[in-house]
């Protein structure tokens, strides 16, 4: 998100998609007041832009910050030649779609279709297409473009892309500027480079949320060395990305320590999905007991929350990587890092790359998220829900199996 920002700040009047990363003081409410006109010229160039004539798609959008999602019309773009065209199958709920639908970071386009946590069936490939066909099954994460010719694009981290398109709430400029709508609708269509392939092993409800809170948690694992057995990891935060942090960083032989603000999660963290340990942030004699023994930390917490106790918890030299996005700044005291030589990072989902060895890793070593599945009409209650920290661990979306409905009003 750090370039989503920096667009934010230097440019104020045109919202730009939401790129993961550093940079959270940008979304300060100070920005809020220019944010009607900023919409409203989006959407006009929405309205004058948008490509016509691709598949009738029937989606479910929040209208405004208050969030409440309903029956949305809309239409797809028109496949290109390198696009391939999915039947969405199941979308999974990130938190992420909760702070864009009531306008957390001050960045939403709305009508705003959420989803990025897309598996689907191919139903339809452009002729250029070659690495999918009619009926693989595939995956769909954050992001569904980028320029493909800067720097980042060159190493393969397209996440990192100053052109990056975000799947849901993105400005899409090759394809006529128009806002991007996500996956919880019937169909998508998605240029090949950006699709994922589905190993035949995994689940597919369980696999949805991996596209993004796998992806969000695996790809920093790798890049910080916090991936080898024996290494002591903390996670922050048992919501859907930490869950799935607990069971990548357990496949990887780690010992997994959960830093959560609930206690009510501590059995079934150790029992069910594998940590070793369990502390209460909140408990200042069980967070000094585990003072300096942590190699990594990852810190999914969407809210905003104290992070010094947990930099006391890392060795010297280890390494935070933050990927919960808190639309208040978090506050950095430099003794917390100094003395140590400690680390604090940001991470924004994954490459491409990232994402499809993620995918292969899941299918080795059996890892799915925990999941609720529910149909579209109960949507609403589940964002609630997942507002009030009371999902375990995350609400996937039977998209094909629900009723869309159709719209009152478009
Ligand atoms: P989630 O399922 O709601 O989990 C967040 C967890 O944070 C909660 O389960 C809770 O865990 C903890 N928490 C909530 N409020 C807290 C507070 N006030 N103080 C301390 N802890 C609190 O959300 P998610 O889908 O995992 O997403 C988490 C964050 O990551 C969101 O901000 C989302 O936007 C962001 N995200 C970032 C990326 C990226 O690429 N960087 C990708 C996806 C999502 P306990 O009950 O255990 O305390
Ligand atoms: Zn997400």
């Amino acid at each position: 998100m750090s370039h989503h920002f920096r667009a934010l700040i230097h440019s104020p009047s045109l919202p730009v998609p939401f790129s993961h990363g550093v940079g959270v003081s940008a979304a300060s409410p100070s920005r809020a007041p220019r944010l009607p006109r900023a919409r409203a010229s989006v959407e006009k160039r929405e309205q004058a832009m948008e490509e016509p004539g691709g598949a009738a798609a029937l989606g479910w959008a929040a209208r405004d910050a208050t969030g409440v999602l309903s029956p949305y019309n809309f239409s797809r773009r028109v496949p290109r030649d390198d696009d391939v065209t999915i039947k969405i199958l199941y979308c999974g709920i990130c938190h992420t779609d909760l702070h864009i639908i009531k306008n957390h970071w001050g960045n939403s386009m709305y009508p705003v279709v959420p989803g990025h946590e897309i598996v689907g069936v191919v139903t339809g490939v452009g002729g250029g297409v070659t690495r999918f066909k009619p009926g693989d099954t595939v995956g769909v994460g954050y992001f569904v473009g980028s320029c493909r010719s800067c720097d980042s694009c060159g190493k393969g981290n397209e996440n990192y892309c100053a052109g990056v398109v975000l799947t849901s709430n993105g400005v899409d400029r090759a394809h006529g500027g128009a806002a991007t709508k996500g996956g919880f609708s019937d169909v998508i269509v998605v240029n090949e480079h950006y699709v994922l392939r589905v190993p035949d092993s995994l689940p597919l409800d369980r696999t949805a949320p991996l596209l993004c809170a796998g992806v969000t948690v695996y790809s920093p694992m790798m890049r910080h060395g916090l991936n080898e057995p024996g290494k002591h990891l903390g996670v922050v935060g048992l919501g859907g990305l930490g869950h799935v942090a607990v069971k990548v960083g357990k496949a990887f032989g780690m010992k997994v320590t959960v830093i959560s603000t609930s206690p009510s999660k501590r059995q079934e963290a150790v029992e069910h999905l594998g940590a070793d340990e369990f502390l209460v942030s909140r408990d200042p004699e069980q967070m000094k007991a585990a003072t300096g023994t942590m190699d990594g930390i990852i810190d999914t917490v969407s809210a905003w929350h104290p992070i010094t106790p947990l930099l006391a918890l890392l060795k010297p030299l280890g390494q935070m990587v933050v990927v919960g996005v808190p639309n208040k700044p978090l506050e950095l005291p430099v003794y917390a890092i100094v003395p140590g030589g400690k680390g604090v990072a940001g991470n924004s989902v994954g490459s491409v790359g990232d994402c499809q060895a993620m995918l292969e890793f899941a299918g080795k070593h059996g890892i799915g998220a925990e999941v609720e599945v529910i149909k579209m009409d109960y949507v609403n209650t589940a964002i609630e829900r997942l507002e009030k920290n009371d999902v375990r661990y995350r609400f996937v979306i039977d998209v094909a199996g629900s009723s869309l409905g159709s719209a009152t009003y478009v």
